[in-house]
């Protein structure tokens, strides 16, 4: 019999505790904006830090701060500098 009141009562304390962690997190979700890490996709990724930063995803944090326009990244050419210049331009001013 303790067993079972054991059991019960850890059932029940999953129960309140996870509503409790359900609830705050819905209270405190924050809205994440994608908009960087759309930005650090579109960039190479080499990581060489021929753009003068320690790699690419400071590099789109500058980007995404307007710090850069987009053209100082050496490595991304052709197409793929075209859509990341399009994604800035309607995206980041
Ligand atoms: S030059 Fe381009 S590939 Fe190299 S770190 Fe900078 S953003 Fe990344």
């Amino acid at each position: 019999m303790p067993i079972l009141i054991a059991v019960l009562v850890m059932l029940v304390l999953g129960f309140v505790l996870g509503f409790i962690i359900a609830l705050v997190s819905t209270k405190f979700h924050v809205e994440e904006d994608t908009r960087l890490t759309t930005i650090a996709s579109l960039l190479p990724g080499a990581n060489c830090g021929a753009c003068g930063n320690p790699g690419c995803q400071a590099y789109a944090q500058k980007i995404f701060d307007k710090e850069s326009d987009g053209n100082d990244c050496t490595v991304i050419k052709g197409e793929a500098k075209e859509k990341l210049l399009e994604y800035i331009k309607e995206n980041i001013n």
